[in-house]
């Protein structure tokens, strides 16, 4: 077994050339959410150059792939890769580095083909994580439909296994009263901008009970024309974000009836603007396959941080754990204290210790893959735990 593993680890340092070239050229062509043409032609090049079966424009996204490796009847594992920057601030996410990493492991395994057991690779392209959505796209289309169990790895400023995602919902609210004016006749009024007010009073009371990962944020989007009508139109929209799935839709459902119990006491009416369709859900953990993922990765070398429990952001390899077991450990790409969607992180994206960690995460990752096609016991470990 460890035989193919250091064939593996072999596999990737030779292409550890292509695979820098890779990782810098999509780091200096940065294309936002759903534009990543260029970096989705590069990737599908370098993964059918090495024998990948490519698929371009998957599941109805121009820039979303699939990249296939096959050797018979078996179970199908995924390796997922993201590839949108951000905008003013470039690749400041190091998607270039998940990138790379996703297309190294998938280019080690097909490098491995004849020793792999029977089943299926997937290298899956996913489009415009920062706030599109691709993977809930991809979910809906189909894509992740026979899939057993996925896995990325995303940049950091250490090796982590699993840091909580917060799952995120929005919801807009607008209440519609009747307009007079504001001296002149008030008691004629019905007060739209009350209800927007009462509603954030009510989601202040109700934040004092949730649970300390909770997030309940809001804006007012509309207040009124002028200060001497009562408004007769005002709006508010919130995000609620929770670490749990159930959670997150049961602060979801309190967080309307504040707006409804705002509607009700100031007489206006109230339309619900429903934003479920796009949330982003919460990273559901999957200790089967950390714990794999753990032992090639300290085998490698790697140094294990301890998990952050606050500083939690919100990601759709969330919606895709909820489906499937699936994981997201962190890789070093950057010096120790570099926050993400820094300037400082986009520079080490770029740099040579970027480049060892994303071999490195290529490495673990193509490990990972190979151990869960290698061992029926482990996937079905994976699955139970999932299911449980
Ligand atoms: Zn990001
Ligand atoms: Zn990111």
């Amino acid at each position: 077994m460890s035989a193919v593993k250091d064939h593996i680890d072999q596999a990737v340092d030779r292409l550890a050339e292509s695979l820098q070239k890779l990782s810098l050229t999509i780091h200096a062509h940065p294309e936002l959410c759903y534009e990543e043409v260029k970096a989705a032609g590069w990737l599908t090049e370098f993964l059918a150059g090495q024998g990948l079966k490519v698929e371009r424009g998957v599941g109805g996204v121009e820039t979303a792939f699939r990249a296939t490796i096959e050797t018979g009847a078996g179970p199908t594992i995924a390796i997922m890769c993201e590839y949108d920057a951000l905008p003013a601030i470039g690749h400041a996410c190091g998607h270039n580095a998940i990138a790379t990493a996703g297309a190294g492991a998938g280019a080690a395994l097909a490098a491995v083909r004849e020793q792999l057991p029977k089943g299926c690779v997937q290298v899956i392209g996913t489009p415009a994580e920062e706030g599109g959505g691709g993977k809930v796209k991809l979910i809906r289309a189909g894509i992740f439909r026979d899939v057993d169990a996925a896995m990325m790895c995303h940049g950091w400023d250490k090796w982590i296994l699993h840091q909580d995602l917060l799952g995120i919902v929005r919801v807009g609210f607008e209440f519609t009263g009747k307009a007079a004016h504001a001296a002149a006749d008030p008691w004629e009024g019905v007060n739209a901008l009350d209800a927007v007010i009462q509603t954030f009073n009510t989601v202040s009371m109700l934040r004092q009970q949730v649970k300390p990962s909770a997030r309940i944020h809001g804006i007012v989007t509309n207040g009124g024309a002028a200060a001497n009508i009562i408004p007769e139109h005002a709006a508010c929209l919130f995000y609620v974000r929770a670490a749990e799935l159930d959670y997150m839709w049961d602060l979801h459902r309190r967080v309307i009836a504040c707006a409804e119990g705002a509607a009700r006491a100031t007489g206006t009416s109230l339309k619900v603007i429903d934003h479920s369709e796009s949330a982003y859900e919460p990273l559901k953990r999957n200790d089967t396959l950390l714990g794999a993922f753990r032992a090639n990765l300290l085998a490698l070398g790697a140094t294990e941080s301890p998990e952050i429990k606050d500083r939690l952001g919100s990601s759709d390899v969330g919606n895709v754990s909820q489906v499937i077991p699936c994981i997201q450990p962190m890789m070093k790409i950057a010096p120790d204290g570099t926050p993400i969607h820094s300037r400082a992180f986009e520079a080490a994206a770029a740099a040579p210790l970027a480049h060892a960690g994303t071999l490195t995460a290529a490495k673990a990752m193509a490990r990972t893959t190979y151990d869960l096609l290698a061992d029926p016991g482990l996937l079905a470990k994976a699955k139970g735990e999932f299911g449980a």
